[in-house]
């Protein structure tokens, strides 16, 4: 049945926490808090409350040649140098849109698992690419049956590791970052330990799908404890790449309960919540409404901006363009489009952004500035 789950895999634009901008005061604007090691935002006034843009380790390895995989990972001020480098790179493949940074200074930048974050928490096994985020192999049965979320979560690896870099980067630089850590979505998480089987076990309501999803559950309140006692971050997304593949009746009935309880914790702790779904948002939104308020939501390219912010008028909206559409598009489609968006939206740009995500070899560089161009010259 599902044949491409690694296809369906969250994506990196959940990190659009590099948009949630709460002042605009552009004129103030500071490259360090509003790029990061994956996301950058344009730092220009725009029509629309933010834009931003992120590349695939792949565009990055192939067009500028850095090496990601353990390096990246294990050696923090490899990594401070190369998202430096970065920052330079991004300013100057866009001089016109104030992106990244002509100057950059050392910054705190956490190790950043991506997506096998959850799993190698859980034990499963990991690779480091060198022109890929890590990457996770899938849990056997058996590891299921005897999985256990640690204890002591700040004592586990891998976040044992990132709390550990983050601590040593305030010390070399100087600074006073937080070692907030993340989990991903339930659903996502729980797909990348069980691997596809996980949908026949939902559908068949057996004790293994209940399982892990408990599992991740659990996982996500450890890791909201840990960050509560560093102060928790002001939002913190509950990510539902998969929840397309489920489709909204699976949701509803295997996977919207585990939401609720997740994004019931977090605001308990003190964050707000953002719902992140890249896929198409329409047919899942009278579910989402039934969890507590969002402050943010995420929709991919295929969802109607119009039902998304009239189904959620009090959350910022932030549209995710589809890389594969993109790839494929001309300049003329990319100019509609946007022209589109700006229609659907209009009377609520003030809480809309626009996301480029996952850009790639093979992605024209160009779009971004069309996208930029059409939004100025429409607004
Ligand atoms: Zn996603």
């Amino acid at each position: 049945m599902v044949t491409n789950i690694r296809g369906a895999e969250p994506q990196r634009h959940f990190r659009g926490r590099g948009l949630i901008m709460k002042s605009q005061k552009l004129p103030e604007w500071k490259p360090a808090e509003h790029n990061t090691d994956v996301n950058f935002a344009v730092g220009l006034k725009l029509p629309v409350r933010a834009m931003g843009v992120n590349f695939m380790p792949s565009w990055w390895h192939r067009k500028h040649g850095i090496e990601f995989g353990e390096r990246y990972i294990f050696d923090p001020d490899y990594r401070v140098e190369t998202v430096r480098y970065k920052w330079a790179a991004v300013h100057k493949l866009y001089p016109e849109l104030n992106i990244g940074d002509p100057d950059p200074q050392p910054e705190v930048i956490p190790a950043d698992y991506h997506n096998s974050l959850g799993p190698a928490a859980m034990g499963c096994e990991i690779l480091y690419p060198v022109d890929n985020y890590p990457v996770s192999k899938y849990a056997s049965r058996s590891d299921i049956e005897k999985m256990r979320v640690p204890d002591d979560i700040e004592s586990a690896f891998p976040y044992c590791e990132m709390i550990r870099q983050v601590k040593y980067l305030n010390r070399a630089l100087n600074k006073d970052k937080k070692p907030f850590l993340f989990k991903n979505g339930i659903l996502n998480d729980a797909l990348l330990l069980r691997g596809e089987e996980l949908f026949l076990d939902l559908l068949d309501e057996n004790e293994l799908g209940r399982r892990v999803m408990e599992l991740s559950l659990e996982l996500g309140r450890r890791v909201l404890d840990y960050d509560a006692s560093c102060g928790s971050p002001a939002v913190m997304p509950v990510c539902n790449c998969t929840a397309e593949v489920a489709g909204p009746e699976l949701y509803e009935r295997a996977q919207l309960e585990y939401d609720r309880l997740l994004a019931e914790y977090i605001l308990q702790k003190g964050s707000d919540f953002m719902i992140h779904h890249c896929g198409a948002f329409d047919r899942f939104i009278k579910h989402y409404q039934k969890l507590p308020k969002p402050a943010m939501i995420q929709i991919g390219h295929h969802s109607s901006l119009r039902l998304a912010l009239d189904a959620f008028p009090d959350a910022l909206v932030d549209y995710c363009f589809s890389t594969p559409w993109l790839i494929s598009a001309s300049a003329g489609d990319v100019k509609n489009h946007t022209e589109k968006i700006l229609d659907d939206a209009r009377g609520d740009w003030h809480r809309l952004s626009v996301s480029i995500g996952d850009l790639d070899v093979n992605t024209p560089e160009g779009h971004v500035m069309v996208v930029y161009e059409t939004m100025m010259r429409y607004a």
